[in-house]
């Protein structure tokens, strides 16, 4: 026995060796280990010999209740051999089989803890000295020594690897905040780059015929210039700098509207199953982002079958309680609508599944990939405090779930209805503000073919002297949101002093928190965001005119 507990690392392996040597080598006719838990009831056990089949002991301890033999052990003596049977095995399933033994009962003490209890019917014959009592209650006292080791040993382990997995969860929200930040940064610059491209070549192309060759070639440039700005708008998405304008949405309606963009999307060969989910609860998000997520995950799917498949899409309520929440770290507790897409396609491995979100994280050939739509996924649904989560299997095919608070209120339809051509200016009066020289310039150019009477500038403080000097009405204010001297909003406030009928209208390459709180717009804020075309400009000045 010494042995075994020397050797032993395994708690249910040692107690049921235990019992075993105790029967075999020790002569009892039965012996039992209980170990107990944290309120006292029986944990788990282990029985040889005599008694050890009864289904009635074992019901007892299943309940929770332990033999009435171990809660008459002396606590100063530590160990009882059972003389009043009538009293002590009154209401045990075994009394019987024990009848004619003489049992005996100790607690497994450890440094003033308990740890269970040993149990052993010994032969009528044998005589059951102090001696014989003492080495009984040794011996429980041997294996809760042991017990606790191993509880010791466990807990350090648990600690560890506790430890280790939180420890590579905050590395890895470290990693995706910082690359957010770089990828937010490049972006946003990339992105004024890319309005001056845009407009200028949109400028151009207006004024050349369509046989000149010229034609073709400005073309060409604006087509990659808005695939490059593709490009930074995931990159944005990803970095939680996008600006939304979050609606009240009925998921079931949002998809089915977008059921027949996504099959035209994957194609003939996979079959796109569609199972909404009757009384769906309300989510509060920007429409636009809800098509970027089903697209790309869609698009991915298809991707991953290899010739004919099924994609399925699902949406439901969920509920997650504090309990379940421990369990799965990162969610939190509250009311949620599940957007469900899975397919049966190839699956991944785990070292890939623990990538995918992370931005140019691509398995696809050049060109084919460019490992953003996860990454911007992620982001969008962070940014509406929502949970993501992937399972998958490889040759079996991938689930992503998408949780998304639920929003407590009543569907409101109130959207605008998009213009068609670009409305021209009824005599009205622009003030544009925007640091960025190339941009204000060539918003300026636009606004001034659009027959808008401009004031520019690309400064804030010149601003508030040109409204002073300017004499007639000014409609609207054009301002950048983040410029050096003043922001966006502050520039306006001041403005409104003067010209109180004045409309806004800001353009920023993301939000800030001058008019946004975690990248969602103030209610009722007329936003533009960068990079723009001329048509967007157009049609979001006379919005704002308008509104
Ligand atoms: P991209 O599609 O450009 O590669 P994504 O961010 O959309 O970038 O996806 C990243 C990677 O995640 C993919 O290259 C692929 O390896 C993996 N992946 C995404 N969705 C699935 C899916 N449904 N089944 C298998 N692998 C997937
Ligand atoms: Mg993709």
């Amino acid at each position: 026995i010494n042995q075994l507990i020397i050797r032993e690392r395994d708690r249910s392996t040692l107690i049921s060796e235990a019992c075993r040597l105790l029967v075999a080598n020790r002569g009892y006719r039965a012996a039992m280990i209980i170990l107990i838990n944290e309120e006292g009831g029986p944990e788990s056990w282990a029985m040889q010999g005599i008694a050890s089949d009864s289904s009635e002991l074992a019901e007892m301890l299943e309940q929770g209740t332990l033999p009435s033999c171990c809660g008459h052990v002396p606590a100063e003596e530590g160990v009882l051999l059972v003389e009043n049977r009538k009293t002590v095995c009154k209401s045990c399933p075994i009394a019987d089989m024990c009848a004619d033994s003489q049992s005996l009962c100790a607690e497994l003490a450890h440094e003033g803890k308990s740890f269970g209890y040993l149990a052993a019917a010994a032969e009528k014959h044998l005589d059951v000295d102090s001696d014989e009592k003492n080495l009984f209650r040794e011996t429980a006292e041997d294996f809760a020594y042991a017990v606790n080791v191993m509880n010791i040993e466990n807990a350090r382990k648990k600690f560890e690897s506790e430890h280790e997995k939180l420890q590579s969860q905050l590395l890895q929200a470290q990693k995706m905040e910082s690359v957010g930040r770089l990828a937010g940064g490049v972006a946003h610059d990339f992105n004024n780059m890319l309005s001056v491209i845009t407009g200028y070549a949109e400028l151009a192309v207006n004024e050349i015929p369509q046989e000149n060759p010229l034609h073709s070639d400005l073309q060409e440039i604006l087509n990659a210039a808005r695939r490059s700005a593709d490009i930074t708008r995931q990159l944005l998405a990803f970095a939680r700098q996008q600006a939304i304008s979050p609606e009240v949405l009925d998921l079931n309606e949002t998809v089915e509207n977008m059921m027949k963009m996504l099959r035209r999307l994957i194609g003939e060969d996979i079959d796109l199953s569609w199972n909404p989910s009757p009384g769906l609860w309300c989510v509060r998000m920007d429409p636009s982002q809800l098509d970027q997520i089903l697209a790309n995950l869609c698009v991915n799917a298809r991707d991953a079958i290899k010739d004919v498949g099924r994609i399925t899409m699902e949406t439901s309520n969920i509920t997650f309680d504090e309990e379940y929440c421990s369990d799965h770290p990162g969610f939190k507790p509250g009311e949620y609508v599940l957007l469900a897409v899975s397919d049966n396609g190839r699956g991944m491995d785990r070292e890939t599944s623990d990538k995918i979100f992370e931005p140019f994280f691509t398995t696809k050939e050049v060109g084919k990939g460019t490992g953003l739509g996860l990454a911007m996924i992620y982001g969008i649904v962070k940014q509406n405090n929502g949970f993501i989560n992937v399972y998958s299997e490889v040759g079996r095919g991938t689930t992503f779930r998408i949780y998304l608070p639920r929003h407590e209120g009543d569907l409101q339809h109130s959207k605008v209805p998009a213009a068609k051509d670009v409305p021209r200016a009824g005599g009205e009066t622009v003030l544009l503000v925007e640091d960025e020289p190339a941009i204000l310039k060539l918003a300026g150019t636009i606004l001034k073919r659009l027959g808008y009477k401009v004031l520019q500038t690309s400064s804030p403080i010149e601003a508030v002297s040109l409204a002073k000097e300017h004499t007639g009405e000014i409609d609207l204010l054009i301002t950048d949101v983040v410029m050096p001297d003043m922001n966006g909003r502050d520039l306006a406030e001041r403005l409104l002093t003067g010209y109180p009928e004045m409309k806004i209208l800001y353009m920023s390459g993301y939000t800030s928190n001058a008019i946004a709180h975690h990248g969602v717009l103030d209610e009722g804020v007329n936003f533009l965001q960068k990079p723009f075309s001329s048509r967007d400009l157009g049609i979001r000045v006379r919005r704002a005119l308008d509104s």
